[in-house]
């Protein structure tokens, strides 16, 4: 089978060089796991994090190893329970045409799911905005919401579930067309192009037009210039979801002059930041299904995808997808 093996640990932006085509026999089918063929792999900001030789909350990848990824496919043969060749599943494939997985960590997509649906809107992204927007967000109707990265998957599921529960919605995007993508086809109040604003000051003072009553909740996708914006704009007793930091995950330069700034910030607005990681929160996943997934289907919620062709271009897309090269959820057409 082939697979994408980590070559080299990237320093700051991951390079073509960090990554290797591989072709290995396939590891035997042992009772209880499914040999599966990835038809379709989901590419996500977090596996950069995975790349570095770091503590985090999941272990890293090894030199050589596969990169972690979720995949949804076939079945050509099971030993596991419940799960017959020719299903559809989905799993963690890794950046692989193919995977032996235990069955235990599979699931079988619902009928009539869209199986690249599995890895954006129903699947973990989406997952994450529902999760994180109702338990940390705390939304109420009137309130302001502002957003970055917000026409990839997660970022589009916070503002649309943000709109349909009442509030004022500030979509942070990457360009003119983007910001197009994000009032017209997820329905945001507004749109502001963070490339178009040098420096947090400028953007500032168009999320500040945008938001005439301040910021409520700030859903924390980005870091970086945005944050600077957001923090003063935020209104006492704010919430910040902080569920990444994406212009940071190529590494941190001297930004630490800001820090007693933005934690005087969180004190006198009596903000609350809520870190969180969506592996905690699977036992939600069946409730995030039956709220969102009818709405998918009646056109309340939508959604874009970016899909790129073959396993080999994976690494392309990835590093593309780090520096906004996306429009919507990035996957791989296996
Ligand atoms: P996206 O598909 O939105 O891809 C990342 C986007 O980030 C890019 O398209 C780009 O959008 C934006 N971006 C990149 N660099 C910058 C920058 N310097 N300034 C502003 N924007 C930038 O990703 P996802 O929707 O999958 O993920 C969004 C965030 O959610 C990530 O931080 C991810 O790590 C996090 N996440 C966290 C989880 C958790 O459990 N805590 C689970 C899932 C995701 P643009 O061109 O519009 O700037």
């Amino acid at each position: 089978y082939r697979r994408i093996a980590l070559a080299r640990r990237p320093e700051g932006a991951p390079r073509a060089e960090d990554f290797a085509l591989k072709t290995d026999p396939l590891p035997a089918l042992e009772d209880g796991h499914i040999l599966v063929r990835t038809e379709w792999l989901s590419l996500d900001p977090y596996m950069r994090g995975r790349m570095d030789d770091a503590k985090s909350y999941a272990e890293p990848v090894a030199l050589g190893g596969t990169i972690t990824g979720q995949g949804v496919g076939t079945v050509l043969a099971s030993k596991a329970e419940g799960f017959a060749e020719g299903d559809t599943v989905t799993g963690m494939t890794g950046w692989a045409d193919h995977a032996v997985l235990p069955g235990t960590e599979c699931r079988k997509l619902d009928p009539g799911t869209p199986p690249s649906a599995m890895l954006g809107v129903l699947g973990m992204p989406g997952f994450t905005g529902w999760r994180g927007l109702h338990e940390y967000g705390r939304p109420k109707a009137g309130e302001t919401l502002v957003v970055g990265a917000a026409t990839g998957p997660v970022g589009s599921m916070v503002g649309q579930l943000a709109r349909l529960a009442g509030l004022r919605t500030i979509a942070i995007a990457g360009g003119a067309e983007k910001c197009r993508i994000a009032t017209e086809t997820f329905g945001f109040d507004a749109a502001i192009d963070h490339r178009a604003h040098d420096d947090a000051r400028a953007l500032r003072a168009a999320i500040a037009e945008a938001a005439p009553d301040g910021v409520d909740i700030y859903w924390e996708n980005v870091g970086g210039k945005l944050l600077e914006a957001v923090l003063p704009l935020m209104n006492t007793h704010g919430r910040i979801p902080l569920c990444g930091a994406v212009a940071w995950y190529g590494g941190v330069d001297s930004d630490t002059d800001r820090l007693p700034m933005a934690w005087r910030s969180i004190l006198v607005k009596r903000l609350s930041v809520n870190g969180f990681i969506i592996f905690d929160h699977w036992d939600h996943y069946p409730a995030f299904l039956r709220d969102v997934a009818p709405k998918v289907a009646a056109g309340e919620i939508t959604y874009l995808e970016d899909v790129a062709e073959g396993l080999e271009n994976a690494p392309e897309a990835f590093m593309a997808m780090l520096k906004g090269g996306n429009v919507g959820k990035q996957v791989v057409r296996i």
